[in-house]
């Protein structure tokens, strides 16, 4: 029996035809002698109508018989709803198939959870989810989001076409380079004791793509991270990888405006602005005290520094006295904190090396704080005015060197800002998209424990040209061509212009991240070598894909949008990977175990 319509196509002007559907049992209902199925595919789902006064009774013994997830095809005739049964929630809900003939294609045993009924799914732990993955992906939402995956990565496709792209595939066997994170090594049975690693991400061979005349380049790239897991990370995940010649940061964000507009309107219909706003790093941490502000809502960092820098309260004027800043958010509406969540708060501060977190509750017309007393008139103004305080507001402080009463506060107000939320004190509209670009981003990052720098992207990345004699005098000082692409506080992409010129890309590499010579020469000295020929100035970006499609799907985890995803352990709980090799295996790689081994 071959089908002739798919399940979500029957409407009353079908009404009459003879129709063969197949699918899966969605569910079965018997009523007063009369079997419903509601036959389930890809496209949804249509009901059929099994009545014994029509049918043979063996057929209908064998309906009766018939389990959730039981594969079939069924034949009959499509008719109109008898009033009163239509069901408006679904497309196929005013017809239904009278059905005259079933073929059973498949038995499904007892399922481990039901995949009807989206509330009870819900309930269902996440790691039965995984270990049944191909039921789970049977759920019309899951379902719907591979879907919107494959729409997007089509879209993109296209769009990166038009745009006069090459995708380019880049290898996944490649070796251990110092990017940040930790690889995934590949023994070679070939090369006694060398490895492959796996790509953190084609960096290298994009650049090289450009010094090979490609001059735009983009790949729905795999990337493979050996970290310790977070709840939104997975150990391989995929970017929109993209690299471009002789081009400046504006070409960059005019590509991605472009292609996020594109994605945007294909798969949620929804029209973002042609262009994003621009934040420099130092303006978000100043006003929002992260690099990936959600702007979506206020509750700005306010700066009282000069106001307390005479103050008798020598928390404060200790704090700037050292060289800190002393800073404050109002949480509007927040004086009703709890006091384990001022405790929360208060671990988030001492997280950052603060003694403890100074705050004031704004209640019954007075400033309830252990710290007002200490205050002037003309501090209490100051404060007043600035966060324009008022009944029921919560005021918290941080008083720290820049950064790190940035970073506090920033922590601090998206807390604040979940509680206001749960508490229906902050609305924040979910069909609506921030986006912004974040740049001028320091070039390095001091490591104290190290006394050393490291490149805050990748040592690739180029320093914005004016600012290139500080590398040597004040590195701090030193400002990155490297953007990221931000919406509503989510860091959805990155990228940067380029170090082109050989003895700059030396440079970094040995003087100022102070990578021996013989190592730099070991990991990139094909790199620079390549340079050597004649290297366009170049730049790029990558989104992450995964992390894109959660946001369109409306999903917190990336696991809701990958068809097969790792637990937070790094594992497949279906095909119960990683898994052991067989010692011959081993002694083919030249290998040799000490876990589990008696030494
Ligand atoms: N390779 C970088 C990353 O994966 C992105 C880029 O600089 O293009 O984060």
């Amino acid at each position: 029996m071959k089908r002739t319509h798919h399940c979500n196509e029957l409407r009353p002007a079908h009404v009459g035809q003879t129709v063969t559907l197949s699918g899966w049992v969605h569910s079965r209902r018997d009523l007063g002698g009369v079997i419903f199925i509601d036959v389930r595919d890809r496209e949804g789902r249509t009901q059929t109508v099994f009545d014994p006064s029509d049918l043979p009774k063996a057929l209908f013994e064998q309906a009766a018989g018939l389990r959730s997830e039981c594969v079939i095809s069924v034949a009959g005739k499509v008719r109109q709803r008898p009033d009163g049964t239509i069901n408006p929630k679904i497309a196929t809900g005013e017809v239904e198939v009278l059905v005259q003939s079933l073929e059973v294609l498949n038995y499904a045993d007892v399922l481990p959870f039901q995949v009807d009924d989206p509330e009870a799914a819900a309930k269902v732990n996440e790691e039965l989810r995984l270990q049944y993955r191909y039921l789970d992906l049977r759920r019309p939402e899951m379902a719907r989001n591979l879907r919107l995956r494959s729409k997007v990565a089509i879209a993109t496709r296209a769009f990166m076409d038009e745009q006069g792209f090459l995708e380019v595939e880049t290898p996944t066997l490649f070796k251990s380079t110092p990017e940040g994170a930790r690889e995934f090594i590949v023994p070679c049975r070939t090369n006694p004791g060398l490895f492959y690693a796996l790509p953190q991400s084609p960096q290298q061979f994009k650049q090289i793509l450009m010094v090979a005349g490609v001059e735009k380049y983009f790949q729905l790239a795999r990337c493979y991270r050996d970290e310790d897991l977070r709840a939104d990370r997975q150990p391989e995940f995929t970017q929109i990888d993209i690299e471009m010649s002789f081009i400046e940061r504006q070409d960059i964000y005019d590509v991605i405006e472009g292609l996020l507009k594109r994605v945007w309107k294909t798969a949620l219909n929804v029209e973002l602005p042609t262009s994003f706003k621009r934040i420099t790093f130092q303006e978000a941490l100043d006003r929002y005290g992260i690099d990936k502000p959600d702007t979506r809502f206020g509750m700005e960092l306010a700066d009282f520094t000069e106001e307390f820098r005479a103050s008798t309260f020598k928390v404060f004027s200790g704090a700037i006295a050292n060289g800190g800043v002393v800073k404050a958010i109002n949480a509007k509406g927040l004086a009703c904190v709890t006091q384990g969540q001022i405790e929360a708060m208060t671990e988030t501060a001492k997280g950052f090396g603060a003694k403890g977190l100074a705050y004031i509750k704004v209640e019954g017309g007075e400033w309830k704080s252990p710290i007002v007393k200490f205050f002037s008139a003309a501090e209490k103004d100051a404060l007043a005015k600035k966060l324009a305080m008022a009944e029921g507001d919560l005021i918290l402080f941080a008083a720290d060197q820049w950064l790190n009463a940035c970073e506090i506060l920033g922590k601090i107000r998206l807390y604040c800002a979940d509680v206001l939320k749960a508490q229906g004190k902050l609305v924040v509209d979910p069909n609506r998209f921030d986006f912004l670009w974040v740049v001028d981003f320091p070039l390095l990052s001091f490591d104290k424990e190290m006394n050393r720098w490291y490149s805050s992207h990748h040592p690739f990345t180029a320093p914005v040209a004016e600012d290139i004699p500080l590398l040597k005098q004040d590195p701090k000082k030193v400002r990155g061509q490297h953007y990221d692409v931000v919406v509503n506080g989510v860091e959805l992409g990155g990228g940067s212009i380029r170090i082109h010129q050989r003895d700059v890309q030396k440079t970094i590499f040995e003087d100022i991240l102070a990578i021996p010579p013989d190592m730099v020469t070991a990991r990139f000295g094909y790199m620079l070598e390549a340079f050597r020929y004649g290297a366009p100035p170049h730049g790029g970006i990558a989104l992450g894909f995964d992390r894109m499609i959660a946001i369109l799907c409306g999903t917190p985890s990336i696991r809701d949008v990958i068809a097969f995803p790792k637990t937070a352990k790094g594992t497949c709980l279906m095909t119960d990977s990683p898994g052991g090799v067989e010692p011959k295996q081993l002694r083919d790689l030249h290998l040799e175990l000490k876990v589990g081994k008696k030494e």
